[in-house]
């Protein structure tokens, strides 16, 4: 009998012990973990929240945050390669390329940047592969997202519409085809160069969605988009202007903001 009392009591013993360890262990407050390459840790309430800003009233249009370079009244944002005002016109709210008056670009600079421009290629097609319905956006001036007719268009695949021209053809070709709006949406970072050489210690890289469908998935470009010339880096500035291509076609342009991304993001 006592035999067993003491077995009891032994068990009860050693299931409190149990119990308290297990208590003080869920008390016990867990250390807090750093994000990884962060200063705060994880779950910090003290981590400044995001700016705040007020969204489009459809996801094409441009957020508060956004430089709005042509919403279809004015192309006074632009300029044509000397500085001059450009001669290209505006057509129903869309401002519309005139052969031999020269590529525009704009008169503010960007270096990494969220760029949203719509584009359409005429109506009246003509000719064929490059010839029809060319133009082209060029960030920082430099590097060429080929716009192009690719509706039934053949051409070299790195010079169809949403291409990185001469370097990288895009994923899928999207294309609506003549006298139809099409959009890009694209994040571009710009190369780092080392010093003012040619060499790059980080390459460009670019995202593009066409018409909202996922062409060039942060592809890192190559150099200056060269025509029949493998492509290499020059040294440039840190922000260039935004141009787009004269290629003789009645290209028109319409709704195009860009966001500036920040160069550093510090946590
Ligand atoms: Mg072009």
């Amino acid at each position: 009998m006592q035999e067993k009392s003491t077995r009891m009591c032994i068990a009860v013993v050693v299931g409190v012990v149990i119990c308290t360890i297990g208590i003080s262990a869920e008390d016990k407050p867990k250390p807090r973990e750093k994000k990884v390459g962060s200063k705060y840790f994880v779950h910090d309430e003290t981590e400044p929240k995001p700016e705040i800003i007020a969204a489009g009233k459809t996801d094409d249009q441009p957020p508060c945050d956004a430089v709005v370079l042509f919403d279809g009244t004015d192309v006074s944002a632009w300029c044509d390669g000397k500085r001059n005002a450009t001669k290209w016109v505006i057509k129903d709210g869309a401002m519309e390329c005139v052969k031999k008056a020269g590529s525009v670009r704009t008169k503010q600079e960007f270096g990494s940047c969220q760029l949203h421009i719509e584009w359409r290629t005429p109506k009246d097609v003509k000719g064929s592969g490059q010839s029809r319905g060319n133009s082209g956006v060029f960030l920082m001036n430099t590097y060429e997202v080929q716009v192009l007719d690719s509706y039934n268009n053949p051409t070299y695949a790195d010079g169809q519409a949403a291409s990185i021209y001469g370097q990288k053809k895009p994923l899928v070709n999207v294309s609506r085809g003549p006298d139809k709006w099409q959009s890009y949406d694209i994040v571009f970072h710009r190369p780092i160069f080392k010093g003012k050489t040619n060499e790059v210690v980080r390459p460009a890289t670019i995202t593009i969605f066409h018409n909202g469908v996922l062409v060039q998935d942060h592809w890192e470009i190559k150099g200056v988009t060269w025509h029949k010339k493998q492509s290499a880096y020059r040294y440039h500035a840190d922000k260039m202007p935004i141009q787009l291509q004269d290629h003789g076609n009645p290209i028109r342009y319409r709704n195009i903001w860009v966001r500036e991304i920040p160069e550093i993001i510090t946590e």
